[in-house]
């Protein structure tokens, strides 16, 4: 996943050099390594070398390339549409690019990155299908290695199914509307009968398969996926809801999920923020709801993405509810919710053997009335608390959880921004709790855990909260002096 600020130097694209000439200029190593690399294309290979070793001469002969056996003079670079200095003499490759650059041919020299207008790839060949990795000459063997495991995640076969993709193509153009008939189409070609046959080898029922494919597509039909992002951190999203995300026509989400985890969707998917945070101008759940339902009707792939899991605290149950209404099908793709993504930076044992074995999810704004609800009892006996929301509510959960008899020592740790580079954490008892509230310092959304399993959490990484104990005393204070 790419940071926002990392630029490419080098540029990745592919050039056209069917039936074209490269010259290569050397007749050692170097040059054999490239007229191999080259030799994977049907570009016309010319290799300038007055002396060429044995291997290289070998290589010339069985690949039909043409060889100058001449001593170098710019001439012989004329009319090819990319030039290799593959010397190994410095002198003579600063010669060969010097001239390639005269006449306006784009040169790579090996090994003197300087010299280069482009970089050669590791490359993965899947004919047509090839997979071009590049390190800005930074890391050769990270290069290679990531080929490997490229290599080894892609079916030799993957070749023979994108030639006959090819072949279908103009055919699905004119039997599939364009958009979701076109790509769900696709989609089936590429993961359903058309592939496994081409993988066992059976290319004409490949054929017949796809044809099937092609004249069943039935119209489009809308689905949602509600998917839990999970707590923000990109690589805490599951495998399956990256997959949607990338076959998504839609992706509808909350302000709570980061750009970078959007970002993960597919490319020219429509993205629909729906806002709900705080104090940010968002659609009521009734549109949400509404949306939804009106672009399952449109036949729309939707990814509706909620931070952590979709159904804790993130309203799903209404979404559903609605789905099933209108009889739109939909899937529930669980999430990383928050309290795991904060336990987890504090390496904080939610279940401790002989200390706590409940748990309970609340967002202790149910703390303002006047009974105390259940779960205030389950932590009297116990239970490890998450308190989702509930900065806001701080002073109120930590009075009334003292006042129902829960220690004021008990042990509380809290998180901003949990899984995310900026996180912050901070460890107290109940009786600091309060001090939240009042904090200007906290913009991210904030988890609470709060019970004695806290106490088998690892304090060296966060501040602790009564640093700020007084602060909201003291804001109080500071308010009511002030005329
Ligand atoms: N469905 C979400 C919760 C949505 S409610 C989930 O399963 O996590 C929003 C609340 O979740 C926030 O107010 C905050 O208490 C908590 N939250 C979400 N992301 C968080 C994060 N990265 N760090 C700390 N708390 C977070």
């Amino acid at each position: 996943m790419p940071q926002a600020n990392a630029k490419l130097n080098a540029f990745p694209v592919f050039v056209r050099v069917e039936g074209e000439a490269v010259a290569i200029v050397g007749g050692g190593d170097e040059a054999l390594a490239k007229a191999r690399l080259i030799g994977q294309s049907s570009a016309v290979l010319r290799i300038i070398a007055q002396n060429a070793e044995p291997e290289l001469l070998a290589f010339i002969a069985q690949s039909g390339a043409s060889h100058v056996a001449a001593a170098y003079d710019a001439s012989q670079l004329e009319g090819a549409v990319m030039v290799f200095a593959a010397s190994g003499d410095e002198t003579l490759d600063r010669r060969v690019a010097a001239d390639a650059r005269e006449l306006g041919i784009p040169v790579n020299a090996v090994d003197r990155p300087e010299l280069c207008d482009f970089f050669t790839p590791a490359l993965v060949n899947r004919a047509p299908v090839a997979i071009a990795i590049g390190t800005e000459g930074a890391g050769p063997v990270l290069a290679q290695m990531l080929r490997g495991r490229i290599d080894q995640m892609l079916s030799p076969s993957l070749g023979s199914l994108a030639t006959l993709a090819a072949s279908l193509r103009g055919a699905a153009e004119k039997l599939l509307p364009k958009g979701n008939a076109r790509r769900r189409f696709w989609n089936s070609f590429f993961q359903g009968a058309p592939a496994h046959a081409v993988e066992a080898g059976q290319l004409s029922q490949a054929h017949d398969a796809a044809v099937d494919l092609l004249l069943s597509n039935a119209p489009a039909s809308g689905h949602i996926a509600l998917v839990g992002a999970g707590p923000g951190a990109e690589d805490l999203l599951t495998l399956r809801a990256h997959r949607l995300l990338m076959e998504a026509d839609v992706i509808v989400h909350d302000a709570l999920v980061p750009e970078a985890v959007v970002a993960m969707g597919r490319r020219d998917a429509e993205r629909l923020p729906v806002g709900k945070r705080k104090g940010c101008h968002s659609k009521s759940q009734a549109e949400i709801n509404a949306l939804l339902v009106e672009l399952g009707q449109q036949g729309k792939r939707v990814v509706r993405l909620k931070s952590g899991d979709p159904l804790v605290f993130g309203r799903a149950g209404e979404e559903m509810a609605a789905l099933r209404d209108a009889g739109i099908a939909y899937e529930v793709v669980p999430g990383v919710t928050a309290a795991f993504a904060a336990a987890a930076d504090f390496e904080l044992p939610l279940t401790l053997r002989g200390v706590s074995s409940s748990m309970v999810f609340t967002t202790g704004h149910d703390l303002k009335g006047n009974s105390l609800p259940d779960w205030a009892k389950l932590a009297i006996s116990g239970a490890t608390v998450a308190v989702y929301m509930g900065r806001s509510v701080a002073a109120e959960v930590a009075g009334r959880l003292i006042e129902a008899g829960l220690s004021p020592d008990t042990a509380v740790a809290v998180v901003e921004n949990a899984s995310l580079a900026n996180r912050r954490r901070f460890h107290g008892t109940l009786a600091d709790l309060p001090s939240l509230e009042a904090r200007g310092d906290l913009s991210g959304p904030v988890m609470t855990i709060i019970g004695d399993a806290v106490a088998g959490a690892n304090f060296e990484r966060s501040e602790p909260l009564a640093a700020h104990r007084n602060e909201g005393a003291a804001k109080a204070a500071a308010e009511r002096v002030q005329p």
